[in-house]
């Protein structure tokens, strides 16, 4: 029961900011949100909130949105307001042309992560039901499409073993490319907690910088950026060596660990001290306590944001399989998911190579399950373009028109210029937003204003699989609209201008959100994600929910693999058999430093929202470069002055402070600004788009750069 008695006027739903997916209570004086508060009895936060959670009421000032559409029929003119009826029907018109011309795959649906399970559905349903394409693709494909893979690689199903609790039982937390304590605050609150009541608990962080976690562990492994894989394969050696294995679990569970065992024989201590700049002894200690368990990995865009990034994944669960520790209190490999529903568009299929309830498109028999689920002849075999390739496509004219809902890409996407020259060229560029002046509204024929936080009702569902139910607290401002509806309307005026036998009434005959998650609901039957036993009501009445949770259940589950069985064939986990690679781009004599990027405390992606609330500037006011000081020294670069970071994709100039965090010839700048707030493209410019060839992520963790020394006239 909740210590604070919930306000009449307070409504549950949770914070729209990262993965831990806290409850929050909005509290609202006459139709405008006036506050807001951690929710009790939700078990992601039980009440706490981080700065920025607790400032979201701060973001809803509507001064800030997107409040009526706008439309420009010619490049050159200048967008004008619009009403809905004239905006939707222009697109439906222009996309309908460019389809009938050119074929379904000439256009394309770039969403996100932000974007609610339901509005997420509708957008999939909408291209590889209606139209007939698999080019919808989100930006979650930034953040954890390599931890979708290798959890497929490896355990057979897109699912995350571990839950929030089992942080309480460990007794090793080994942290992996992920800053927690600036990323995912408040499970890093349960973390310091943790610790606190339990001080024999070892914490390994492995990060090339010293981060404000890496502070607080009890072991640093400062590797070398994108020399994860050497690391994780030298500490199955030493496990193999020290004889931590759990050879029982390994020969009833698992394959392929012979060809691993093989492969990892070569990183010995010495070699992979050498490849990661680590110490031996240091690689011994964290094999020692990974292997001694209960050990919970949590891991984010480190290992994630890179061309290894399947690999990375893979390498780390490698470990868990080889000492048995998954499916048991405080053991398993748990990826902390960057944005507050990438787990939601995950389940809905809200990706190129992917289909409703976890199904992929790549498999015939998934292909035909939708189609019949969705009452349609056949769900196209093509498949869909990932982020990095809409965007190429765009720029070579394959792709004409590109929807984009809830997402900044003139930001986010790397090599920057290049995304910016290919929405320059699109025919069509709709921007479903909620927020005035992103980067990418200049870019925009039509704009079409969207619900935002506290507006909308529907699903999210957070890094440890639970779905918690969103109540609108307030309506959407002036002429705003929720995302699933734009999507419904926009596919029932292109349904009746399509050659198509598909009755778009029947595909979207949706009026609510909880219509959408119930159809949603019945893909997922039988399936891993099993999510039958969910419904709107039993979330108000008995609060947010893990799943799986098959119809008759009581609860969801808490820890996955329990019985060692696997969503393999044959229920066997599978070793990956994982070899080290260096980065994309390797330093060298013209660009002799590593750039590496990340998220600040108190800001959120391209700052969008948090861009609007004041005091959240109060934590870091501009982006600077850290550099290490011996680096600033040997450039006669002085702490606060103007530097040009480049390289051959772009440039930018920023002020260099030196860091304590910084090993020598490693840099790093925050990724949240963009040419919003200031006068140059933001760190994504300078990052290649190279991309992992399994889960087509792209390396937006590393760069080679050069860096020079602005002299003021
Ligand atoms: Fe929001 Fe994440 Fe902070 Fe929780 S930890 S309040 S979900 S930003």
């Amino acid at each position: 029961m909740s210590a604070i008695p919930i306000q009449a006027k307070e409504v549950k739903s949770t914070c729209c900011y990262c993965g831990v997916g806290c409850g929050v209570l909005i509290q609202t004086e006459q139709g405008r949100i006036t506050g807001v508060r951690g929710d009790p009895d939700h078990p992601a936060n039980f009440g706490r909130l981080c700065t920025k959670g607790s400032t979201l009421h701060l973001s809803t000032r509507p001064e800030a949105r997107l409040l009526y559409p706008e439309l420009r029929r010619n490049r050159t003119d200048v967008r004008q307001r619009a009403s809905w009826d004239e905006s939707l029907d222009y697109v439906a018109e222009r996309f309908a042309a460019i389809i009938r011309e050119h074929g379904p795959d000439a256009v394309a649906f770039y969403i996100s992560g932000q974007l609610l399970t339901e509005d997420y559905y509708v957008f999939n349903k909408l291209a590889k039901g209606l139209i007939g394409t698999n080019n919808v693709d989100t930006n979650s494909r930034l953040c954890m499409s390599s931890a979708v893979s290798g959890y497929k690689a490896t355990l057979g199903a897109d699912a995350p073993p571990a839950c929030y609790e089992d942080i309480d039982h460990a007794a090793c937390l080994f942290i992996a490319g992920s800053n927690t304590a600036y990323a995912h605050p408040i499970l890093y609150r349960r973390i310091e907690d943790a610790k606190a009541k339990n001080p024999e608990m070892k914490i390994i962080v492995v990060d090339p910088r010293l981060t404000d976690t890496a502070q607080s562990a009890d072991l640093h492994l400062a590797i070398l950026p994108g020399t994860d894989v050497a690391l994780f394969n030298g500490m199955l050696h030493v496990m193999l060596w020290e004889g931590l294995l759990d050879m029982a679990y390994i020969n009833a569970h698992t394959e392929g660990f012979e060809a691993l065992k093989n492969t990892v024989r070569e990183y010995t201590p010495k070699m992979v001290a050498d490849i990661c700049g680590i110490k031996e002894a240091d690689i011994i200690t964290a094999s020692k306590w990974f292997g001694a368990g209960p050990t919970l990995s949590m891991y984010c865009q480190g290992l994630n944001q890179s061309t290894s990034g399947t690999d990375k994944n893979a390498a780390l669960i490698n470990l868990h399989l080889a000492t048995g520790q998954i499916g048991k209190p405080g053991a398993g490999p748990f990826s902390l998911t960057g944005q507050p529903n990438a787990m939601g568009g995950r389940e809905v299929g809200g990706m190129a190579n992917l289909l409703s309830g976890h199904r992929d498109l790549a498999n015939p028999e998934h292909r035909a399950e939708v189609a019949k689920l969705w009452g349609i002849e056949s769900v196209p075999e093509q498949p869909g373009k990932t982020a990095v390739e809409i965007f190429k496509a765009i720029g070579d004219g394959s792709i004409k028109a590109v929807w984009i809902a809830c997402t900044n890409p003139a930001q986010s996407m790397p090599d920057l210029s290049s995304v910016l020259a290919a929405l320059d060229k699109a025919e069509l560029v709709v921007l479903q937003e909620a927020f005035q002046g992103t980067e990418t509204t200049s870019y925009a024929d039509v704009i079409l204003p969207a619900s935002s936080w506290g507006e909308k009702e529907g699903t999210v569902t957070n890094s440890e699989r639970r779905i918690t139910h969103l109540n609108p607290a307030v309506t959407p401002p002036v002429e705003a609209r929720h995302d699933w509806e734009i999507a419904t309307d926009f596919a029932l005026r292109l349904g009746r201008l399509l050659d198509t036998t598909k009755d778009a009434a029947k595909l979207f005959p949706y009026t609510r959100p909880e219509h959408i998650f119930n159809e949603h609901r019945e893909t997922t039957r039988g399936r891993d994600l099993d999510i039958t036993g969910i419904s709107y009501g039993l979330l108000d009445e008995s609060g947010p929910q893990l799943w799986p949770f098959p119809e008759g259940s009581d609860t969801g589950v808490k820890r996955l693999y329990t019985d060692g069985i696997f969503q393999k064939e044959n229920g066997k986990a599978q070793f990956v058999n994982t070899i080290y690679k260096s980065t994309a781009e390797k330093t060298d004599a013209r660009h002799p430093l590593h750039l590496t990027t990340g998220r600040l405390r108190d800001q959120w992606h391209g700052m969008s929202r948090t861009g609007t609330v004041a005091q959240l500037f109060n934590h870091a006011e501009e982006p600077i470069i850290s550099m290490n000081l011996g680096d600033m020294k040997r450039r006669s670069i002085e702490a606060g002055s103007l530097v040009k970071v480049s390289n051959k994709r772009g440039s930018l100039i920023l002020r260099a402070q030196p860091s304590d965090e910084m090993m020598p010839a490693q840099t790093f700048i925050p990724m949240h600004w963009g040419s919003q707030f200031m006068n140059c493209l933001g760190s994504n410019a300078l990052m290649p788009s190279a991309f992992d060839k399994t889960s087509k992520q792209p390396e937006l963790k590393h760069a080679a750069i050069k860096i020079e020394k602005v002299e003021l006239p």
